[in-house]
């Protein structure tokens, strides 16, 4: 028998979130943001429930592949552009749009003999100092590629760095917004540069031609807590769930798990679940974190180990060995624990969890 711990996709719940997208920004096209295997949810997995996307934007020839294994034959976005000059022949070759951020891709470029006209989306560095051109190199770029027989066509785009900034009368967006306005006017070429938290909460501002739907097509938000998945109306694509597979009752001054972490304070009953830091759950989550436990909430007890995490059953009397724990996601009688919660009681993302299941645990459709 293998271990009871599953990760399930719910594909309805990407097609609803992607719906949301193009809510936000009726007026834009939808790039679903499918890099790092779709988040951990699976290339193919997630491509089921996003093919009403425009594009998908990704960071791999090897996605790209992936996607083109599928009969995908719309736009694909490489958001880095290539690594390599020897990158491009494939990337031309599967006809992708590739971002371009450094004169070192413009230089490969230059050089590459094709047939096939590339189409690129030159990159600005408006603020978030990670890739792309300055907005005094940016024209110059642009003037460029527009003179290599090789381009065919330019789009523009950026990328946030604050979209997400909830902070009492911060706009995050603001300074990058303006720097990309400056860099581009007048330059011909479609725009992208709302990520999930621009199209949120920005989107009269940033939508533009093309939205990049990352987090959100996963029922993730970025900027938690204030406003959280539901507010938004957005599902969780992915549920981590597993089982209960051994019960403790302990008494007062009684400790679970290793170091001792947890120290019962009353008489406890414990419920060890077959899921740990090698399924992916952070290793970080501290006592109190939540579970939902035969779709009731409960907390976690203790440190997480490699295999396992102890839950509290003490409060759930009808709970016990065998029952079902969902680790976040959607869980049994119309239960939901969000990942976005329990990122936070482990101080992390949900992107993270997402990102960090681990090749041992099952994956199935919902
Ligand atoms: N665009 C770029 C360039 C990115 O790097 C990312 C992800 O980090 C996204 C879009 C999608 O971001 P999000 O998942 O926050 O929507």
């Amino acid at each position: 028998m293998p271990r009871p711990i599953e990760a399930l996709i719910h594909t309805d719940a990407l097609a609803h979130n992607l719906a949301r997208a193009r809510a936000q920004a009726p007026n834009a096209r939808v790039w679903a943001v499918v890099k790092a295997n779709a988040y951990g949810h699976g290339i193919e997995r997630a491509f089921e429930g996003l093919r009403a996307a425009d594009g998908f934007a990704l960071l791999d020839l090897d996605e790209a592949q992936r996607l083109r294994a599928l009969d995908w034959r719309g736009p694909i976005l490489l958001l880095e552009g290539v690594f390599e000059p020897r990158d491009l022949e494939l990337c031309s070759r599967l006809k992708l749009w590739h971002a371009v951020h450094c004169e070192e891709q413009i230089d490969w470029l230059a050089m590459h003999k094709t047939h096939e006209p590339h189409r690129v989306f030159l990159k600005l560095n408006s603020g978030m100092n990670r890739l792309g051109f300055t907005p005094t190199a940016f024209r110059a770029a642009y003037a460029r590629l527009e003179a290599l027989p090789q381009v065919d066509e330019i789009g523009l785009m950026t990328h946030f760095s604050d979209a997400d900034a909830m902070r009492q009368g911060v706009d995050g967006i603001a300074h990058q917004l303006a720097a990309f306005q400056a860099a581009t006017e007048g330059l011909a070429g479609e725009l992208s540069i709302a990520n999930s938290a621009a199209t949120l909460r920005h989107a009269a501002r940033t939508a533009l031609d093309w939205v990049r739907a990352g987090i959100m097509s996963y029922g993730g938000v970025p900027d938690f807590p204030e406003h959280d998945a539901a507010y938004w109306d957005l599902r969780p694509a992915m549920t981590l769930r597993s089982k209960v597979i051994g019960v403790q009752q302990l008494q007062p001054g009684d400790t679970v798990g290793y170091g001792s972490a947890y120290t019962c304070e009353r008489a406890t009953r414990v419920g060890i679940v077959a899921c740990g830091y090698a399924d992916g759950y952070p290793r970080h989550a501290p006592t109190g974190t939540p579970v939902l436990v035969d779709g009731q909430r409960s907390r976690t007890l203790g440190r997480v180990s490699m295999d396992m995490l102890a839950v509290d059953l003490s409060e759930l009397p009808a709970s016990g060995f065998g029952s079902e724990v969902t680790l976040w996601g959607e869980g049994p009688h119309a239960s939901r624990l969000p990942i976005d919660e329990v990122a936070q009681a482990a101080g992390t993302i949900g992107y993270e969890l997402m990102c960090a299941i681990a090749p041992r645990v099952p994956v199935r459709n919902a």
